[in-house]
């Protein structure tokens, strides 16, 4: 085992930040109490959320803090939005969302058309890019919801939020817009008004809060029926014992990401190119799977051929070196990713599709050493591959 670790697996979690951290111990310890119990010292609990929720909502950049439910993760503030808001008003039975969400929209929806709901999946493009005018004709006057993701968790590709709110609004304004931004938050500018978006998710464990908290913003015209019925708590939208430590440490991962996003939108961007353009130039026959659409500064997806995704990993990982693919192991066959079977990535890159997702803390020494250490780990799963003579073919056209 490589006595290094070298973290580019950011977007399945990150790394707790240090005053995230700190910000949260008081109430892990002395400052236990039920925000809401009536003594003072309660009080120090009740105040501790409200101001996590000031911090939240200026993230969002929301009008009223009275905006912000806080969830347990991701999952939940898409479950909440997207069942919360049909489950109001079952009058309309039309839903859209595209091919590329997270399991986290797909699967509520699947679960969905089970209850008798018609449902679109908008396509993507090659690059990942969303189909709008197969989104726009899509739009009935019997669509209730449309949700589209801000940015992917396997490529990064951002969708244009605001042109997508234009569009639904001109197409049906009653059609209530959710994005999950679960993979945008930290990484880009979050603004739900300019963006015209009626609710959002964020899940704090992707920004280096913990895992266990995340935040979902409703704008006031929206209701949800609430995911879970009991108490008062969170105005009664989301029933159970707020927990506070959690909800502290989400409110200092916002004001941290507001601070950092300048430098994830220069220098982490600058390690991302710097990773990116070494493997492609370093290993023949890499692909860059988003060519040239809009990411967010901290993800690539790339795709090299003629090898296997997971053998790759296994490589990596012997080496110090997390990262991801888009694979599933299901059912004992290696199925390749809804999101890149979308984008019609090549049978031959498919497979050997890796994900390298970077933070504030990748340092130039992380990426240098990855560069070193990638070309031989594909040369050498290269050379057992059973594609020998298309690599030579390849070798020999490249004039390799
Ligand atoms: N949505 C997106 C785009 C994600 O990437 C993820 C997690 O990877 C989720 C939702 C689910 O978030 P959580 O793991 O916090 O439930």
């Amino acid at each position: 085992m490589a006595d290094r670790l070298i973290y580019l697996d950011n977007n399945a979690t990150s790394q707790v930040d240090e005053k995230v951290f700190e910000s949260m111990l008081p109430y892990l310890k002395e400052e236990y109490a039920n925000p809401s119990s009536m003594y003072g010292f309660a009080k120090r609990s009740s105040d501790a959320v409200k101001e996590a929720r000031v911090k939240v909502r200026d993230f969002f950049n929301a009008s009223n803090e009275k905006e912000i439910i806080f969830t347990s993760c991701g999952s939940e503030g898409d479950n909440m939005a997207i069942r919360g808001v049909l489950d109001m008003d079952k009058s309309k039975r039309h839903i859209i969302t595209t091919k590329v969400e997270h399991p986290a929209v797909l699967n509520v929806y699947k679960y969905l058309e089970k209850q008798g709901y018609k449902t679109d999946y908008i396509n993507v493009n090659s690059n990942g890019e969303l189909d709008l005018e197969q989104l726009s004709s899509a739009i009935t006057d019997d669509t209730a919801l449309v949700s589209v993701m801000y940015a992917n968790n396997e490529t990064g590709v951002i969708n244009p939020i605001q042109k997508i709110s234009e569009i639904i609004k001109s197409k049906n304004k009653n059609t209530k817009f959710f994005v999950d931004a679960v993979q945008a938050a930290g990484k880009i500018p979050i603004d739900v008004q300019s963006l015209g978006v009626d609710m959002m998710a964020v899940s704090g464990h992707k920004f280096h809060a913990p895992k266990g908290v995340g935040a979902l913003y409703v704008n006031s015209k929206t209701i949800l029926t609430p995911l879970i019925i009991g108490g008062h708590q969170e105005r009664g939208k989301r029933a159970g014992t707020e927990n506070v430590p959690y909800i502290v440490g989400i409110g200092t991962a916002c004001e941290r990401a507001t601070d950092n996003l300048k430098y994830e939108m220069t220098e982490v961007k600058r390690l991302r190119d710097k990773l990116e353009d070494g493997i492609l130039k370093s290993v023949f026959n890499a692909r860059l799977n988003t060519g040239v659409a809009n990411r967010v500064p901290n993800t690539t997806n790339i795709g090299f051929e003629y090898v296997e995704g997971e053998l790759i990993l296994l490589h990596l990982s012997d080496l110090g070196i997390c990262a991801s693919s888009g694979s599933a192991c299901t059912s004992g066959s290696l199925e390749p990713s809804h999101v890149l079977r979308a984008m019609n990535v090549p049978f031959t890159a498919i497979h050997g599709s890796i994900r390298f997702s970077l933070s504030k803390y990748t340092t130039d020494s992380d990426i240098d050493y990855v560069l070193s250490v990638v070309p031989g780990v594909i040369e050498k799963i290269r050379n057992l591959s059973p594609y020998q003579e298309e690599l030579a073919e390849l070798k020999r056209r490249k004039n390799l």
